[in-house]
């Protein structure tokens, strides 16, 4: 599971984190195009690791890259030859490169390389070059030199062109790359590539036959495999050594060999060769004790490697490919342990009932990383938190490691820092100076209270699965973790810790929280729309619901300055003891699986817009001439050989983004146009 680094986006902060060290001339950002940005991260400690673990981040670096044309596919199965067409047009076009046409084109081509795909990233929906079809054409009759991704042999350069000016510019061509819709097939409407010639029924069936009742380790059937129909046989085309995907994957453990030799303990040794075993026979049985050999591994450099989240799957059980190499940071690891060796405290001090509390809370593994390289899934748009494995039942009897990545949310502080947002959207001087403060600090710990404990708080009264709340599980579950976070920021017992030196830490967090919930994040929203994502209506839900519980007392206050809109804490104690209330009424509904009370709350507080509020904030955004998505470049790591041994790695920033992506397109491109 992972956590999308939406709220601390509006986040603003001029001085560094405590702990860290400014590099005033470092550039964090570093481009900017239709709704987004690209930002760089900095590895701070890397310098200070041992040459071996220096190596083993490396190779793992290299496998983090090889399996980038694996998403592409699995999002579209058009979108690797679209991506070389487009390639192979900027590098040859022979035409002039400064018109406002080709600068249109090649904005078109930093979308496709930023979604790893023609879909939005975010919003699963098409989007377009603007440029016209015509001028498309021009752009490949003047690239003369080009190497087309034709079809087959016998395909014509015209007939090519005419299949990819469909394919780019026809709206009812994979309109989504997910559809999640009542009452459509969405196996049938999603565009993304994991089943061919099957409806969602036959989905259904096929995988509902596999599944043994009352299986204590059950198997995540269908992580790993693009489902088809063949000769009317439905059949599975499984991601592995030899199979679909054979060429990336191969590339993918000749890098993981490598780091097996240098890896830190015999543990890890066995845990890369488990992965090697999964990646040559996949098979799914081989992935879980893989997983369980990574949850149990406690060394310092560590990694996420495979096919593992299903976000992208409308039926929720195939995986994107994606990973991330990182190493423990120490110091804030220390911060991190402090709040998950009190879990037990916060469990049994937390303001819902009795009966929903854990008798006995265990297996939380908490550290904060620093995030070495990004790839797949990963790559650009990057999560800030992530708390894996996935499987339930080895979280059950394992446990399970929850990670906070600092330098990559510092990198979005930094890149942040000067936007002018909080100066637009706070109301006072005091607001504001108080944000940039203790913002940063008041985040991350939010983070780690959320993962590390909010998510694993509470139980369920026997007989309950979180399947009871159906579609409104996620917003509701999103909402019970940041409640956590945010009762528990005010606790006396943070400032005990030492993890705070005052209460004002929390007060910046619920400004920013209110702000967020209320106002900031309708950014991302288009005019018109609803709220759709499970993060955003847990947040509005909890901003609104506490707004209007409070309104006799006035806790959270309107107010409206020069024609704009605020919204003022007026009494943070009491907001607090309004947290506690909601937290106690969504653990109820969580623990007795009560859909209607779910629903009514998502319904009445999460997913309804006021429109002329709207309005006003997309324009007082729009002023500020920012990006709401961003994504990162990853630093590049060269080896330093002498007498053809490595003796050290060094680690650089390149800043252009157009570079990174043209040279991944010819050092990690591994598969066929068509898989
Ligand atoms: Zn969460």
């Amino acid at each position: 599971m992972a956590v999308i680094a939406f709220g601390s986006l509006l986040f603003s902060c001029n001085s560094p984190e405590p702990g860290k060290v400014e590099e005033k001339d470092f550039k964090f950002q570093v481009d900017q195009f239709a709704d987004c940005k690209v930002l760089r991260y900095q590895v701070p400690g890397f310098d200070s690791l041992s040459l071996k673990q220096k190596e083993l981040v490396y190779y793992l670096s290299q496998a983090a890259l090889c399996g980038r044309d694996i998403l592409f596919d699995q999002n579209y199965k058009e979108n690797l030859t679209i991506r070389r067409t487009l390639e192979s047009i900027y590098s040859d076009f022979t035409g002039d490169r400064t018109t406002n046409d080709f600068k249109a084109f090649e904005v078109y081509l930093k979308r496709v390389w930023f979604s790893n795909g023609i879909h939005h990233h975010y919003s699963n929906d098409k989007f377009f070059p603007e440029i016209s079809k015509e001028y498309f054409a021009y752009l490949i009759d003047n690239s003369a030199k080009a190497q087309w991704p034709l079809k087959d042999n016998s395909e014509t350069t015209e007939a090519f062109k005419t299949r990819l000016t469909d394919l780019i510019f026809n709206p009812n061509i994979a309109a989504k790359r997910l559809e999640q819709a009542e009452g459509t097939d969405m196996v049938l409407a999603s565009a993304s590539n994991f089943y061919d010639g099957v409806t969602q029924k036959e989905v259904e069936d096929y995988y509902e036959a596999m599944r043994k009742p009352n299986d204590n380790q059950p198997i995540s059937y269908g992580l790993n495999s693009k489902v088809v129909k063949e000769n009317g046989q439905i059949i599975e085309h499984k991601w592995h050594s030899g199979g679909m995907y054979g060429a990336a994957i191969d590339k993918i453990i000749y890098w993981l060999d490598k780091a097996s030799t240098v890896a830190e303990s015999d543990n890890q040794k066995q845990m890369i060769v488990k992965l090697i075993e999964y990646y040559k026979n996949g098979d799914l049985k081989t992935w879980d004790d893989f997983n369980v050999l990574w949850v149990e591994d406690d060394s310092m450099v560590d990694f996420v490697n495979g096919f593992i989240e299903v976000y992208s799957d409308p039926m929720g059980m195939k995986a994107t490919w994606e990973a991330v190499v990182d190493f423990k940071d120490v110091e804030a690891t220390h911060r991190a342990e402090k709040i998950s060796s009190a879990a037990q405290w916060f469990e049994d001090h937390s303001p819902v009932d009795s009966k929903f509390k854990k008798a006995v809370v265990k297996g939380v593994s908490a550290k904060v990383i620093t995030v070495a390289q990004l790839g797949g899934d990963c790559y650009p748009t990057t999560p800030i938190g992530i708390n894996l494995p996935n499987a339930g039942w080895i979280r059950r009897d394992h446990g399970s490691k929850s990670v906070t990545m600092e330098n990559i949310t510092y990198a979005y502080d930094q890149a942040s820092s000067g936007s002018g947002m909080l100066e637009e959207f706070c109301y006072s001087e005091q607001e504001v100076k108080r944000a940039k403060e203790f913002g940063p600090m008041a985040g991350n710990l939010h983070t780690d209270l959320h993962e590390c404990l909010g998510h694993g708080s509470g139980q369920l009264l026997p007989g309950v699965t979180p399947e009871k709340l159906k579609n409104y599980h996620s917003p509701i579950e999103e909402a019970r973790a940041d409640l956590f976070a945010l009762y528990y920021l005010a606790d006396p017992k943070m400032i005990e810790l030492g993890l705070i030196p005052s209460l004002d830490v929390a007060w910046a967090e619920y400004d920013g929280y209110i702000r967020n919930g209320m106002m900031t994040q309708l950014t991302r929203i288009e005019l018109g729309k609803n709220i759709e994502q499970a993060h955003m209506r847990n947040r509005a839900l909890i901003a609104h619901w506490c707004f209007e519980k409070g309104a006799s007392e006035n806790i959270i206050e309107k107010k409206t300055r020069d024609n704009k809109t605020f919204y003022v804490i007026n009494d943070y104690q009491k907001l607090r003891t309004l947290f506690a209330e909601l937290l106690k009424e969504i653990q109820r509904i969580t623990s007795e699986g009560d859909f209607a009370a779910a629903k009514k709350l998502v319904e009445t507080y999460a997913v309804k817009i006021d429109p002329t509020l709207h309005k006003e904030v997309l324009d007082r955004y729009a002023a500020l001439k920012l990006a709401p998505y961003g994504g990162f470049m990853n630093p590049l790591f060269v080896p330093v050989e002498k007498d053809g041994k490595i003796i050290d790695i060094k680690v650089e920033y390149p800043e252009n983004y157009v570079e990174q992506m043209m040279k991944y397109g010819k050092e990690f491109s591994f598969l066929p146009n068509y898989n």
